[in-house]
């Protein structure tokens, strides 16, 4: 059988044993409901609170300021449109800023309140690396602003914004900032106070956690609508029973991967220069995407000139080889991408992308082979065009 090689880390990861090792008891014999009065409930609460508080520690939080929630997505959905409809009660602010680069969980969840609720979003621009630039923001920050949604870094281009001073002006401006930090979580040091944000959303799966549950930290000043609604789990801001074996490997997987956060860095920046240095010395009419430094340090992605990216994602995987192109397309069906668009990419590179993402498993010896076959793969796919 031909070796399958997996380069896709940003678009999921495996969960690590030793997380299903911790998750595996509170199926069968820790089984209670938290909210129960009884026993079996409170050894349910027990792991739950405990949960929390290694949450709240990997995120510089106080543990009340954690809520669960079943994913990243619905992190970014309840922290913007709770936040959204809070802040109008409050002010009658109407505006929400964010960038043009977000995952769609944030772009689809801003322009349906645009669409439906009369909100209005407003696209802050990026620069050619998919970063915000402060004073772009300190210029739109005017009275009107509900709520500010930027990510922390890029899942498509693996830029990271800097969030700091994001925050340090919206807390100037008394407006809630929330930020995206799905991807960021797997790989740089969180910290809510540091940044000054007031909603941080993750999702575990990104970081060698169970798919279907997330967090979101939510600053204990800042008030927030839920957007579920039913019991009074989670301090009122997310109905529903708990999802204890699940949020029990949430908390393993950030805490392993906050405890052995800078190895990984150094683990995966040379591997991912190698990598980027091999595509783009073999491969003519290619680019990065994203910033050439600040980036995720799992994180290649590539634009080729005149290239269906799609052709070459399913060539490369009968090589035995799984990569994406980071954003949604059919075969076929080719359609531009909307983030190498926002980075200001003609028509010739922005149906070309190619997203190379690394993880625990990736050896040196994987990247050099990826590096060896890709180039004939670019000819052939451009040679059918
Ligand atoms: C994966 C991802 C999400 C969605 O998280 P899910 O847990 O899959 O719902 C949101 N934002 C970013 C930046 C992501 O990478």
């Amino acid at each position: 059988m031909k070796e399958r090689i997996y380069l896709d880390y940003a678009a999921t990861t495996p969960v690590d044993p030793r997380v299903v090792e911790r998750m595996l008891p509170f199926f069968t014999g820790t089984f209670g409901n938290p909210s129960s009065v009884h026993w079996f409930g409170q050894q349910a609460e027990a792991a739950l609170e405990s949960a929390r508080e290694t949450v709240a520690s990997a995120l510089g939080a106080q543990a009340d300021e954690i809520v669960f929630t079943s994913c990243g997505t619905e992190s970014d959905n309840l922290a913007i449109r709770g936040m959204a409809f809070t802040q109008r009660e409050r002010t009658g602010a109407q505006r929400i800023i964010t960038t043009p680069v977000e995952h769609h969980a944030v772009l689809h969840t801003v322009e349906q309140l645009a669409e439906l609720n009369g909100f209005k979003m407003d696209l802050l621009p990026v620069d050619q690396y998919g970063m915000v630039d402060p004073e772009d923001l300190r210029h739109a920050l005017r009275d009107d602003v509900a709520l500010v949604s930027i990510m922390y870094a890029n899942n498509e281009i693996g830029t990271i914004n800097p969030i700091a001073e994001i925050g340090k002006l919206c807390l100037q401006r008394g407006v809630p900032l929330h930020s995206d930090a799905v991807q960021a979580a797997a790989h740089l040091p969180m910290n809510v106070v540091r940044d000054q944000i007031d909603l941080l959303a993750i999702g575990a799966h990104k970081f060698y956690g169970p798919k279907g549950v997330g967090a979101l930290a939510v600053r204990k000043n800042v008030g927030l609508h839920p957007s579920q609604t039913g019991g009074g789990q989670e301090n009122g801001r997310r109905a529903g029973t708990q999802n204890i074996p699940y949020i029990v490997g949430l908390a393993e997987a950030l805490k392993l991967t906050v405890d052995d956060l800078e190895a990984r860095r150094q683990r995966y920046t040379a591997r991912r220069d190698r990598l980027i240095a091999g595509v783009l010395g073999n491969v003519s009419g290619s680019r990065l995407t994203g910033h050439p430094t600040e980036r995720l340090p799992n994180h290649a992605s590539f634009a080729f000139e005149r290239l269906d990216g799609n052709h070459l994602l399913m060539l490369l995987d009968a090589a035995g080889f799984a990569c994406s192109s980071g954003s949604a397309c059919k075969v076929g069906d080719p359609k531009p991408s909307s983030v190498l668009n926002a980075i200001g990419l003609s028509q010739a590179w922005t149906l070309g992308s190619l997203r190379v993402t690394l993880g625990e498993s990736t050896t040196l010896d994987q990247i050099e082979s990826f590096i060896e076959v890709l180039p004939s793969l670019v000819t052939k796919v451009r040679g059918a065009a």
